[in-house]
């Protein structure tokens, strides 16, 4: 292919606006935030589980304590039928013998019941002091991603201005090119990365091998407007007063 060797050196431009892109979309997917968002996730999700575990707990512990008051107030219950039958008229010697007997096993069901409550409760504290804690961590660890996912999105505005400035700045560069050079350094950059570099001092600045005396000699041979290659990469080598050939 042949293109004028002003044309060839408006490459090296278009080459320094595609690096600046290739850098954009590295930083883009290698963002620190994006490690630490999955990281906070992680710390979410394990709030949130810790904290239904406890909540859970606290929700038993309530179930137990109501299921004691109800059978504290059966025992109450009871004792005040059997005490308004003792005072009643009409309660044999006996009769009263038996309720005597049971108000004093319901007195005792009453306190092993109510030691039994006490107990529960003293736990459901302790745990609503555990829950507490936990929406507590929970509330944090959300902030944290809330905060990360701000930095990311303000990284990620950054990075989409300036590369928005860059592909304005490739578009007047490329309107400015042979079209069929410009598929031609496309085609080298999508298989290499970079699509042109200058030879500069004999070294190639896309890969910085220095050429040999017979690819020297061959770009020497070469016409100033041939479209050369690097031999050792594959970009089209621009020369430049520079190259020292
Ligand atoms: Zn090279």
């Amino acid at each position: 292919m042949k293109a004028e060797p002003a044309v060839q050196r408006r490459l090296l431009d278009l080459a320094e606006v595609d690096g600046e892109l290739n850098r954009l979309a590295h930083r883009r997917r290698t963002l620190p935030e994006h490690a630490q968002l999955a990281e906070a996730e992680t710390a979410v999700r394990t709030a949130k589980d810790k904290l239904v575990a406890v909540e859970t707990s606290a929700g038993d512990l309530d179930r137990d304590i109501r299921r004691l008051e109800r059978d504290i107030e059966g025992v109450r219950a009871r004792a005040e039928r059997d005490n308004k039958m003792l005072a009643g008229a009409g309660v044999g010697a006996r009769q009263a013998t038996e309720l005597q007997h049971e108000l004093e096993t319901l007195a005792r069901r009453q306190t092993v019941l109510e030691d039994e409550q006490l107990e529960v409760m003293e736990q459901r504290e302790a745990l609503g002091v555990d829950v507490e804690h936990s929406r507590g961590v929970l509330a944090q660890a959300e902030k944290a991603v809330g905060e990360i996912v701000e930095r990311r999105d303000t990284a990620i505005a950054d990075i989409d201005a300036s590369e928005g400035g860059r592909r304005r700045d490739r578009e007047q560069i490329a309107v400015n090119l042979p079209a069929d050079l410009l598929v031609l350094y496309d085609k080298r950059r999508e298989q290499r990365g970079t699509g042109a570099a200058a030879l500069v001092q004999r070294r190639c600045q896309a890969c910085r091998l220095e050429l040999d005396r017979t690819a020297l000699a061959e770009l020497r041979a070469a016409p100033p407007d041939e479209v050369v290659y690097c031999e050792e990469c594959g970009v089209i080598l621009v020369r430049t007063p520079e190259s020292g050939l």
